[in-house]
């Protein structure tokens, strides 16, 4: 398939591969931002490949992982109201709230639906007049178009029983915590390539200035990432610390003006928690004032959940890079991708599952010695 296969192709990754071992004299540790990323790295062992002392730290970029319990459990309630049809894409039925998930919902009678877009929800809610019909928009700069361009819809086309959950983050306020936190290894970053077709770059040099670390936008196919480690390397080698495109077949440095008008058309800035992380400032989305009538936490006048975290789950430390999925007790014995405790091992975007998929059989001594 174009734009798939040459990107995957073994000899090109072999020099890839090669190129990295020739640059590299030294440790050093960088952190693929997205999910996406993290699954083509650990699916292909591109992290094995890698020389020893060089290590791809997982970071928090899952939509559905980091999306906040507060959230889900805010879902949960209104998903388990009489006269409501709630609408998700079906990666969000199975995290876990504080007691249950969607699918228990709808096992017990709510209306429940998955959709592949918000538009459908929008179709449901025209459908379906005489019923509330709320859509879960979760996650980043990636899905946050398609949901404010709903939105936008709704209010233009005079639907007044759609409503929008909002729980929309943002990755550079991400950045900045990660590389604020005491307990931060990375050196350097693999920014996901498709945040970055929607907002451009611009908000990428003063994070690498700031702190003095390279940022590569790259892809996500393995050729995408083997050039964004050997771009990253080399410019840690060379003591430099700009922003790179190396996704220039999707990524312009103005991103997607259209896009960009609508997301300040329709949201506005807003503190955020992030599952298992904790309140990033100003590091999210809700909707603005002029589409406060389409918030479904306004509408349905849920405000104060008390959420309850398993406390067994570590996915906070996942997400934040600083345990490896299989560190966890849990990790393949209790919690499996059909029985999750936690949201990273739910999504398949999240490190736990990307681990339980392609490593679960494997030590962590041996992941630990091959991955650096
Ligand atoms: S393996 Fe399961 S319990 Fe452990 S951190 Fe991952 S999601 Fe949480």
């Amino acid at each position: 398939m174009k734009y798939l296969e040459e990107f995957s192709d073994p000899v090109l990754a072999g020099k890839l591969v090669e190129q990295i071992h020739a640059t590299v004299t030294k440790p050093w540790a960088m952190m693929e931002v997205c999910g996406g990323q993290t699954h083509t790295i650990v699916r292909h062992g591109i992290d094995q490949l890698l020389p020893d002392g060089v290590e791809m730290i997982h970071g928090p970029g899952c939509p559905v992982c980091v999306t906040p319990l507060e959230i889900i459990d805010k879902a949960l309630e209104i998903a388990a109201q009489p006269g409501v049809i709630f609408c998700s894409f079906g990666d969000m039925l199975r995290v876990p709230g504080s007691g249950r998930d969607l699918f228990r919902i709808k096992s017990e009678g709510g209306d429940v639906r998955v959709v592949y877009s918000p538009l459908d929800a929008l179709r449901v809610a025209q459908q379906n007049p005489d019923k509330e019909v709320v859509f879960f928009g979760i996650g980043f700069e990636t899905t946050a178009p398609p949901n404010a361009m709903t939105v936008y819809q709704a209010k233009k086309l005079g639907i007044p029983n759609f409503s929008l959950l909002v729980s929309h983050v943002r990755v550079p306020p991400a950045i900045e915590a990660i590389m604020q936190s005491p307990r931060c290894r990375v050196q350097g970053f693999l920014a996901a390539g498709h945040v970055c077709s929607v907002m451009g770059t611009s908000e990428y040099p003063p994070l690498a200035e700031k702190y003095g670390v390279p940022i590569v936008v790259t892809g996500f196919e393995p050729l995408d990432i083997l050039a964004g480690i050997l771009r990253t390397v080399s410019q840690l080698e060379k003591g430099e610390h700009v922003v790179e495109n190396a996704y220039r077949r999707a990524v312009q440095d103005a991103g997607n003006p259209a896009a960009i008008a609508m997301l300040a058309d329709v949201f506005e800035s807003t503190d955020r928690s992030w599952r298992g992380i904790g309140m990033i400032p100003q590091s999210g989305w809700r909707l603005s004032e002029r589409y406060r009538e389409y918030d479904a936490e306004y509408r349905f006048q849920v405000r104060d959940i008390v959420t309850e975290e398993s406390t067994v789950c570590r996915s906070g430390e996942v997400l934040q890079g600083l345990i490896k999925p299989h560190e966890c007790s849990a990790f393949g014995t209790v919690c499996t991708p059909r029985n999750p405790l936690g949201a990273t091992m739910v999504s398949s975007e999240g490190a736990c599952a990307a681990y339980y998929l392609y490593r679960r059989l494997e030590t962590p001594a041996e992941v630990v010695t091959t991955g650096g």
